[in-house]
Order: structure tokens, then C-alpha cells, then sequence
């Protein structure tokens, strides 16, 4: 198949994904046949009597390999492809109108739009994302969802050196910021010609929807301010969380904290996450209970961080409700354990998450406290040393949800244990200890030990696939201990029932 009817099966895939229609094809091919300095008699593109190659991505690989590009690095050629999409999408106006169009009818057929858009586009990596290794892991906190994130792209060492000595980029400000829709992206910032924004008004102020190229879970979506700001919780997080959940009652929506340490990866930029998923800390049993007069309800959960879930029909009294126990905590000391709201600066925050339960709003928070001392010196409320050979990042917004997201590290890790103890037919510490990937992990395999040799013997799978699905299920239960770092109040669940009610 010739380049030329590659680029016509490009155009057939816009008009079949409704991304552009046939009204479009003249100026689309047009523009294409420029970006890759093409020039020919339509006559002599043929198609017809061809068949559809492969998947989106296959596709774009063969126009690019055919185009006599050069390209030396992963993001060159990712710049190529995203360019190459962006002849396809509609205007950001387009988009915005077709959205809000579907919602008059329905709010998710609004974002079941989007989401194609934003996926067809390729904007979202599906053939990355695609990569990543789930499962599910049962625990006392029933069961939790566990994700090796093998989505983003290994980078060539000469692309690294050259990313470390790139100037910061002013602009886009940063990988949140709204400017990225359409921006060509470089050595040091991705591109994003394919990206559209679906802009909110939460009280007059400009915010946008979007979806996360890489996304942990169904209808990963994010949702930034216009303006470059640090996150900052405030009683206006409460309320525009509601207010995104006014508007897509489907959808869940939650803000990192807004410290370092318990926060999220980018502190820089205000932003919220959502998306179309329950998350395990939503299906969790409540350990305490109390109804105020205003008809909220108060719940403690069976949760490895401490969380107080509060549900009512009245989105004024609860959200006064959440403003009361926001401003408790961020002054709330226990020194017992080893709770300071400040020291020379605060340590108090929540990571707060809202949903809707048919006519009631359900806002979780998550009760967080950033300090640390000279036995934890990069928190106390952190995943511990003992834990850090499976994770060590700060626990997150979505990690909160119990939703874990580990490096990718772990998967060439996996492979070279499960070899070893299928070879010494249990685990040899010894041996295990001549791979230095391994020793960090020495200590873990001889507590699961015996766990693995019984996996080993007793399991209805062939020796690797038992063995590996018995080590998955360790570092499954493994997380719910690295969340358990992270909770505040620990078990002491009377304490945190003490501490709501003596609130109200
Ligand atoms: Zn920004």
C-alpha cells in the first residue's frame, strides 16, 4: 500500500471515530500532504479495493516509516505522530459545544464523547496504557486494586542527558496548564497538537476537563484552574468538587493534598482528578456512625488511612459539615500519636474525594499530616524504610483509594524471583542475594517464605504461574501495610470518632 493511501485511511479512521466528517477530507489531505511535502494526482491515490491496516497506531507507524523522516529520539517521533493526528481533530469550540450539547440530554453521553475524543485522538496512549500490569489483591480492607505502571516510555540515556540540560520551559508553565492543548511539545515537555480541553465555570471562574494520557482507571480524567496557581485546599475545594459533581453526577472527583509529602506529584499547578470508577476505599465498611441535626451523616471507615466519610442530601449543610471538620483537623494535635498540626509550619491536611450515591453527595476526607521527625525523616505518616522496596512515593490522591500505582521496576524484579525459587524450588536467600536488584527485597522473601514454597506445592498452576500469582497477592497485601503508614489515627478509631464529634 502506497504512503497516499495510508493517508486516506488515516482520513477514513477521523471520519469513522467522528472525529472530522466528509466534508473535511479536502482540507484534511491537503494539510498532510503538506506536513510530509507530498504532491500528486488524486486519480493516482487508490484505495477502494484495500484493506484497513492494522490498529490506529500500527497505521501511524507505517506513514511515519514511509514519510523518509529521520527520527533519532522516542519524542521526535511521538511530535510526528500527534501533528499527524492533529489534521484530524476538531476545533477546542467544537468540542466544547458538542459536549455541552450531549449534556442536555445526558451527562455521561457528554463525557462518553469526550472520552472517545480524547482516546481516538490518541492524545490518551491506549497502546501504553494497554501495558500496564492489574490485579486485584484481597485484604482486611477487602479487596484492592493493584497497577504496574509500564505506561510511560523508556527514555534513550542520550534523550535523558539531553532533557537535564534543556532550559525549563516557560511555556507551557507546566504539563498542567491549559496552554497545552495544541502545543508542539519538545525534548522536554510532550506534545499535545491532538489535546482539547472542556472548559467548566465553577462561580465564574474558568477551569477545564480533561483526561490523563495515561490513565489508572476508567475515564481517568483531570481538572485543572486557567490560571498556574499551587494547589491550595480551602473551603472553595469543597464546593467546586460538588459543583463538578452537579454537573457530572457519574463521575467521582478528588484533590491531592496540598502539602508536600502527602501530596501529589505536582503541587505546582491547582488540580483535581476524577473519573467513571469505584475505587475500594468507596465499597468500604464503616466502623463508627453518628447523624448531626442537620441530617449528615458521619461515618468512620474500615480504611488503612483514617477517613471520615460524611453523606447527606443537602449540599449547603454538608459542605458547612466538611468546612467544620477541615478546620478542626488543621488544629487538631494528639501526641500520643504522634499527631502535631504545627510545628514551624502546619502539617495538617485532608485529601478530600466526592462522589454522589443516588440524591446525596458523599464527600470522603482523608485526614493527613505531613511532619517528620528524626526516626522518619521523610514522614512519619509515609510509606516506612521497611516497605520502600515496593514503594516509596508519597501516597497520592488515588493510592488514598486504594487503587496502587508501583514502578515499573517491579516486573523485571518479579521475573528474576519467581526464576530463582522455581529453580532452587523455594526461595534460597542466598542465591537471591547475588542479584543487587534483588536485595532489597531479601528481607520480604524470607518472611513469605514459606508462603511461596506452599504455593509451589499445593497450587492447581504450573511452578511460575503459582509462584508468581502468590507473589503478586504479597505485594497486594504489602501495599494495604503502605497505606497503613500513611493513616494518622491508625486503628485508633475511637480516637477519630472522638475527634468528629467533639466538633458538632
Ligand atoms: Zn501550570
Amino acid at each position: 500500500m502506497t504512503l497516499f493511501s495510508k493517508i486516506e485511511w488515516l482520513m477514513r479512521y477521523g471520519v469513522y471515530r467522528e472525529m472530522m466528517t466528509e466534508d473535511d477530507i479536502p482540507v484534511v489531505r491537503n494539510n498532510i500532504w503538506q506536513f510530509l511535502d507530498l504532491v500528486t494526482d488524486l486519480d493516482a491515490v487508490v484505495t477502494s479495493d484495500e484493506k484497513m491496516p492494522l490498529d490506529i497506531y500500527a497505521l501511524l507507524g507505517e506513514i511515519a516509516d514511509d514519510s523518509g523522516k529521520q527520527f533519532e529520539f522516542v519524542y521526535e517521533y511521538e511530535i510526528f505522530m500527534a501533528q499527524l493526528m492533529s489534521y484530524l481533530m476538531p476545533r477546542n469550540s467544537e468540542v466544547n459545544q458538542k459536549f455541552w450539547q450531549f449534556h442536555e440530554t445526558s451527562p455521561q453521553k457528554s463525557t462518553d464523547y469526550f472520552y472517545k475524543l480524547s482516546k481516538n485522538s490518541t492524545y490518551i496512549r491506549m497502546d501504553r496504557v494497554s501495558r500496564n500490569v492489574v490485579w486485584q489483591t484481597p485484604t482486611d480492607y477487602g479487596m484492592l486494586d493493584m497497577t504496574i505502571n509500564l505506561s510511560k516510555p523508556e527514555k534513550d540515556p542520550k534523550e535523558i542527558e539531553m532533557q537535564k540540560h534543556a532550559k525549563p520551559s516557560l511555556y507551557p508553565k507546566c504539563l498542567l496548564c491549559a496552554e497545552n492543548a495544541g502545543f508542539s511539545g519538545g525534548v522536554n515537555h510532550p506534545p499535545r497538537q491532538n489535546h482539547r480541553l472542556v472548559r467548566l465555570d465553577f462561580n465564574g471562574e474558568n477551569w477545564y476537563l480533561q483526561y490523563s494520557p495515561y490513565g489508572y482507571y476508567n475515564e481517568h480524567a483531570i481538572v485543572l484552574c486557567q490560571e498556574h496557581r499551587p494547589m491550595k485546599i480551602t473551603h472553595m475545594t469543597f464546593e467546586r468538587l460538588a459543583m463538578f459533581v452537579d454537573l457530572l453526577p457519574h463521575y467521582f472527583i478528588g484533590s491531592n493534598a496540598d502539602l508536600p509529602i502527602v501530596g501529589g506529584s505536582i503541587l505546582s499547578h491547582d488540580h483535581y482528578q476524577a473519573g467513571h470508577y469505584e475505587m475500594p476505599m468507596m465499597r468500604a465498611e464503616s466502623i463508627f456512625s453518628f447523624k448531626l441535626e442537620n441530617g449528615v451523616q458521619i461515618e468512620g471507615l474500615k480504611w488503612p488511612l483514617s477517613v471520615l466519610k460524611i453523606t447527606g442530601s443537602d449540599k449547603t449543610a454538608l459542605l458547612n459539615v466538611a468546612n467544620t471538620i477541615f478546620e478542626g483537623w488543621l488544629t487538631y494535635n494528639n501526641e500520643t500519636l504522634q499527631i502535631l498540626a504545627h510545628t514551624d509550619e502546619r502539617h495538617n491536611t485532608v485529601t478530600p474525594i466526592m462522589t454522589r450515591e443516588a440524591d446525596k453527595y458523599v464527600l470522603y476526607l482523608a485526614l493527613r499530616n505531613n511532619r517528620t521527625n528524626d526516626a522518619y525523616p521523610e514522614g512519619i505518616f509515609h510509606p516506612h524504610p521497611e516497605h520502600h522496596h515496593i514503594k516509596k512515593e508519597n501516597i497520592g490522591l488515588i493510592e488514598v483509594m486504594g487503587l496502587a500505582v508501583l514502578p515499573a521496576r517491579l516486573i523485571d524484579e518479579i521475573g528474576a524471583m519467581s526464576a530463582s525459587i522455581l529453580e532452587e524450588k523455594g526461595v534460597n536467600i542466598a542465591k537471591l542475594s547475588k542479584d543487587v536488584s534483588l536485595v532489597k527485597h531479601l528481607n520480604w522473601l524470607s518472611e513469605i517464605s514459606d508462603r511461596l514454597s506452599l504455593a509451589l506445592k499445593n497450587s492447581k498452576y504450573e511452578p511460575k504461574e503459582a509462584i508468581e500469582t502468590e507473589i503478586y497477592a504479597c505485594i497486594g497485601e504489602k501495599f494495604s501495610k503502605v497505606l497503613e503508614d500513611a493513616g494518622v489515627f491508625k486503628e485508633s478509631y475511637n480516637e477519630m470518632e472522638a475527634f468528629a464529634r467533639a466538633l458538632f
